[in-house]
């Protein structure tokens, strides 16, 4: 029997002592219906009340344990209407301490002041006198479990304090303990030094010693990611399993004679995996990870030219209309010449355009539609799907993934990104995809040269910007990043944009793109400054993927300390896309020494995986994908930058339990195997319902 068919664990929280109805519906806003969802639920932090300190030598603002006795009675005044004040004088040998309690009349009746006592609190110091506020007690004679060890906090929800969730808890682990059954299988405890499933959620909530908590902590992370891990492969397991389309082996001598360019050898690689998948009846779910300016682009042009030709329609998706477009604009004119019929449905179009677009679709009279989200509505049909493809798929997670090859009969599936993913990584953001990496750059091209500069150097970059458009250039200045708010891009970027027409770069042809212009109106600034009539586009971080404009030279980030390492890698891959020698500079408004290094790293490195890696060291994958974003499991327990190592072994693991088949073979993997397919079967039935 395993965990997860433990009826306990999935009995409603209401059923619990200390819970009933109205603390079950609070509990259910945290997510938290189950027994076992609560045990789940893990403290944010920990209070160390274990180590008694003496008064004498409590420092002003700290928080500390003490053992004392009352030296005085407890007295009461009321100062004001709705105000009570409790206050005594204790004491614990080295030192008296005035203690306050505030609206809490009930400590007159509740303490014996006959009796010594054990308080948590912070405690005010000034010059010898020492006061304390509000503080948490319990009787010496009954103390250890708000004072006297480890206490765990918890994050809240409105009506529910810390002390409602610890006794919940404490009387969740009471009920469960000893019935839980270890998923993870004896051996391979003992080969990766991992605690028992009992002992853990034991220590994590409520812990003897920070080593204790720091061993439950390991074993419950491995378990997460290790079960996620397996649910991944599973789930590539089944997926690759599926049958899929079995596209014709398609002749692509005349495309690529159309291409002004050969193929590197990267791209010829990468398009042979690609070609193998498509001619097999597997289906195809892959991921081209490829720098910026790598040449993903026409491998998605030929994957379509081959479902094409095999009869079959494509959708070819990106994350925002400007990149729609002008994928678009790029493939249309080259794939019409063969007689293949590409159309175009963004968010922003007129409604009879896009219906038209549709009917198209519907009635197979496109071949190609390329598109923004818009082509995963449901409204969107394909007469005959057989090729999904997303380009920079980091926006796009699993979930979007799963209800586009959804479309159609089971297409084949192609991701690709530029936003480079040290592979232990990828593993766990792409477990589920097989991965091709185009890891050469086209030749010719000259390395960006990068400069991180201050304000100081303002009007010396306004002047190398003037002279490299004197020269026929043009150049991108990228506004600052401002938090959260799209509202206050638009105006830095406004406010950018007057300040340096009329002064710094005057006479020049100056563009605003934003992210809150109408479709129309940035489809018509892009155009203007791809053929050239616009030499300067100012910017809001709308043009960070994928735009293609290679007479560009000068990338300016105005202040790139705000930006992630990836983002500018990816913002800086705008330029360096023709043949002139391209820059990149970089103001950095901030003194950090964090901010320093990033900056630096910038400077010393033009290859996305370094930087990547790198970045990652410095903050961590949250805030390097911005886990929402990225599509970044929220995870319950683990941190995958603190627990890069655990994750090292989860995936040594994880590779071993596969390629030997443990799960079906193994008596003593089956509770765990029970669990991954379970997990697989619920997360295969939540995609299906969006
Ligand atoms: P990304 O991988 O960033 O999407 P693109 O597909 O946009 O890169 O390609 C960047 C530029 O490189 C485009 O202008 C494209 O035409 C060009 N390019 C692609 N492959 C080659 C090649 N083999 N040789 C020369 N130029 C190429
Ligand atoms: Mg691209």
């Amino acid at each position: 029997m395993s965990e997860y068919d433990n009826k306990l664990l999935d009995q409603p929280l209401k059923y619990l002592k200390g819970v009933g109805e109205n603390r079950a519906r609070l509990f259910s806003r945290l997510g938290l219906f189950t027994l076992g969802d609560i045990i789940h639920y893990f403290p944010r932090d920990y209070e160390d009340r274990s180590v008694c300190k003496a008064i004498s030598e409590a420092i002003d603002g700290e928080s500390i344990t003490v053992r004392v006795r009352f030296v005085s009675d407890i007295s009461e005044t009321r100062p004001r209407r709705n105000l009570s004040i409790q206050k005594a004088q204790v004491t614990d040998g080295t030192s008296f301490m005035n203690v306050t309690w505030f609206n809490q009349g009930y400590v007159k009746q509740s303490i014996d002041i006959s009796r010594e006592y054990v308080f948590y609190g912070t405690v005010k110091r000034v010059g010898s006198r020492v006061e304390i506020n509000n503080p948490v007690f319990e009787e010496l004679e009954h103390s250890g479990n708000l004072t006297g060890r480890i206490v765990p906090v918890y994050p809240l929800t409105r009506g529910i304090t810390q002390n409602i969730l610890r006794k919940i808890l404490r009387n969740a682990l009471d009920t469960v303990s000893d019935k839980l059954v270890d998923i993870l299988p004896p051996g391979l405890r003992s080969q990766y030094h991992l605690a028992e499933t009992a002992f853990s959620f034991e220590q994590i909530h409520f812990p003897t010693s920070m080593e204790n908590m720091e061993m439950a902590r390991r074993r419950l992370v491995f378990e997460e990611l290790l079960l996620l891990q397996l649910g991944l492969s599973a789930i590539k397991g089944s997926s690759s399993g599926q049958r899929g389309i079995r596209f014709s082996s398609v002749d692509i001598d005349p495309l690529l004679k159309a291409l002004p360019f050969k193929l590197t050898d990267a791209q010829v690689r990468v398009f042979d995996e690609i070609r193998a998948d498509m001619e097999s009846d597997r289906r195809m779910n892959r991921l081209i990870q490829g720098d910026v300016g790598s040449g993903k682009t026409i491998l998605a042009v030929l994957a379509i030219y081959i479902a094409a030709v095999s009869g079959y329609q494509s959708a070819f998706m990106a994350p925002t209309e400007i990149l729609a477009e002008q994928h678009y604009r790029s493939i249309a004119p080259l794939l019409e010449k063969f007689d293949i019929k590409v159309g175009l449905l963004t968010g922003g179009m007129r409604k009879k355009e896009k219906e038209a677009i549709k009917e198209d679709a519907e009635k197979g009279r496109l071949d190609v539609l390329v598109g923004t989200h818009a082509v995963l509505e449901d409204s969107t049909i394909f007469s005959k799907l057989g090729l999904v493809i997303t380009d920079e798929q980091h926006r796009f997670g699993v979930r979007q993934r799963a209800r586009l090859s959804q479309k159609g009969q089971n297409p084949d599936l192609l991701v690709m990104t530029a936003t480079p993913i040290p592979r232990t990584l990828s593993l766990v953001l792409y477990g589920d995809l097989d991965v091709s990496i185009v890891d050469t750059l086209p030749p010719g091209r000259k390395p960006i040269k990068t400069y991180v500069v201050d304000d100081r150097m303002r009007d010396r970059v306004y002047k190398f910007i003037r002279k490299n458009i004197a020269e026929g250039r043009q150049a991108y200045i990228v506004c600052p990043l401002v938090e959260e708010s799209d509202a206050m891009d638009v105006e830095s970027a406004t406010g950018l944009v007057e300040r340096i027409k009329d002064d710094a770069l005057k006479g020049l042809h100056v563009g605003l793109i934003h992210g809150k212009m109408k479709s129309a109106d940035k489809d018509d600034i892009m155009r203007r400054f791809s053929k050239g009539e616009l030499q300067v586009l100012v910017s809001t971080t709308v043009i960070e993927v994928g735009v293609n404009v290679p007479n560009a030279s000068i990338m300016v980030i105005e202040n790139a300390e705000r930006f992630g390492l990836a983002q500018l890698h990816q913002l800086r891959g705008r330029v360096g896309r023709g043949v002139h020698q391209s820059y990149c500079i970089l103001f950095n408004q901030s003194k950090s020494q964090v901010s320093r290094q990033r900056m630096e790293i910038m400077a010393s490195s033009n290859d996305g995986f370094v930087i990547a890696e790198k970045d990652l060291e410095l903050r961590g994958p949250g805030d390097v994908f911005g886990v929402r974003q990225h599509g970044l499991p929220e995870f319950r327990i683990a941190n995958l930058y603190r627990d890069m190592d655990v994750l090292k072994d989860v995936q040594k693991a994880a590779k071993h339990i596969v390629s030997e088949g443990l799960m079906e073979k193994d008596e003593s993997y089956r509770p765990l195997a029970r669990r991954v397919e379970l997990m697989v079967r619920k997360k295969l039935q939540e995609l299906s319902m969006n």
